[in-house]
């Protein structure tokens, strides 16, 4: 396991993480920051600290938005050290039922397939379904479902079952894979529809891995690093399948590139070494979809050519793109061209979803982060609010709700698709 004392021996106690931080901001306490957690977790590995439920909910209560990796002179890797902690609390304590239920859904496609298709079709009896916003709307009170809650809604087809293996475009140039997410294949699968649209105007060959599975961020997040583990062998031997025959492989989504590139790689160093060099391989190819859009097709100039709408766009940069790998300037390059982009007051605060553990037990937390995120965004003059994350949409759409603002959540793949569709 995993030497916490290692990482925090080497924090200088600048407290350079601590403004930033999205816990400390709801929750303003040194034990719940950054350099409180590398502490904490020094006197786990000392004996001087138990595991036991008051570790428990410390080490759960990190949104893991990694601002304070982002800013740290030393580049601590404190999400790290949380979701090692989590492993060590869930050794301990043991995984709640449903949460091993849901991550047997994404060990197994089968199971998640099933689940969707039942969603589908029984969501309009527990649900009140508000089509515009893509979600139902939460009558039980269970733990992610309480009352009132917009949720994601489930679609007859999702986008793995909805298109075929291969889309070949004519004397195509490029080649790339989708990557789809859990999220935007069963419930905004038009994420994807979108990114399919763009492709198919730039004359790329696509290919759509059917065997693709679940990246592995909501059992990692939630310390079970066993079902991590297998979903990191599962994608990493099949992405070899194809990896010579594709340019890139495309993820719309911040969190499941984060996962695919860094975490893997994070997880890869530590405890399976013998699969650096075949996950080195695979992650030079793996983009966000705006980045590589941006910086290896014409897009950009092709967006020029077409009219620009005069709808007014604020955007939110999602933590794992903008912290982790700085991707902020790529996706407004490519939306600017057609919408006007009226930024909010601070683009880089992070939305509050926080991962399965914070919408659920501590979804408190994710209430206040949300809110002070729903608030920012309300007063921005914008029809339109836009992340490349699914997740975000989630959160700042029962946020938005909350405080009253009809402002429309859209993927930039959304928008840029709407307006080629407009003009072709
Ligand atoms: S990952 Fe985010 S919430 Fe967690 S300690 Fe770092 S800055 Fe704070
Ligand atoms: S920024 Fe890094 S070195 Fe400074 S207090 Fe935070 S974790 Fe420690």
């Amino acid at each position: 396991m995993f030497k916490f004392s290692e990482v925090s021996d080497m924090c200088i106690k600048c407290g350079k993480c601590i403004p930033g931080c999205t816990i400390h901001r709801v929750n303003p306490d040194e034990a719940t920051s950054p350099r409180g957690f590398l502490d904490i977790l020094k006197g786990v590995d000392e004996g001087e600290i138990e595991i036991d439920k008051n570790l428990k909910d410390t080490v759960e209560s990190c949104f893991l938005c990694n601002q304070c990796v982002e800013v740290c002179p030393n580049s601590l890797p404190t999400d790290f050290m949380i979701e090692n902690a989590r492993a060590k609390v869930a050794e301990k304590f043991g995984i709640a039922w449903w949460k091993r239920a849901f991550f047997f859904m994404l060990k197994h496609r089968w199971a998640y397939d099933l689940v969707s298709k039942l969603g589908f079709y029984f969501q309009t009896c527990g649900f009140k379904i508000e089509e515009e916003k893509k979600s139902i709307r939460s009558r039980f009170n269970l733990p992610m479902l309480k009352k009132g809650r917009l949720l994601p809604a489930f679609r007859k087809k999702s986008f793995l079952k909805k298109y075929p293996e291969r889309i070949p475009a004519k004397n195509a140039q490029k080649r790339v894979a989708i990557f789809i997410g859990c999220l935007a294949n069963y419930n905004y699968v038009e994420v994807g529809d979108s990114l399919v649209e763009i492709l198919k105007f730039l004359n790329i060959d696509i290919f759509i891995p059917k065997k693709q599975a679940c990246c592995g961020a909501p059992a990692y997040f939630t310390g079970d690093f066993k079902t991590t583990e297998e979903l990191i062998k599962r994608n990493i031997e099949y992405f070899e399948s194809f990896i010579d025959e594709v340019d890139a492989i495309l993820v719309p989504e911040a969190t499941c590139t984060a996962m695919l590139k860094k975490d893997y790689e994070e997880y890869i160093k530590h405890y399976m070494p013998e699969w650096l060099d075949r996950h080195k391989k695979i992650k030079s190819k793996i983009f966000g979809t705006t980045e590589w859009l941006y910086k290896y097709t014409d897009l950009e100039k092709r967006l020029e050519e077409i009219k620009k709408s005069d709808k007014k766009v604020t955007y939110h940069d999602a933590c794992h793109f903008g912290k982790v790998f700085n991707i902020r300037a790529e996706p407004r390059n490519l939306i600017s061209k057609n919408y006007i982009i009226n930024e909010m007051e601070d683009s880089n605060v992070c939305c509050g979803f926080g991962g399965i553990t914070m919408q659920s037990e501590k979804f408190d937390l994710a209430r206040k982060e949300g809110l002070i995120k729903a608030e920012m965004i309300k007063k921005v003059d914008a029809e339109i609010v836009s992340a490349e994350c699914s997740a975000c949409r989630m959160q700042i759409t029962e946020h938005l709700d909350k405080v009253g603002d009809n402002k429309l959540f859209k993927h930039p793949l959304e928008l840029i698709a709407e307006v080629i569709k407009d003009n072709s």
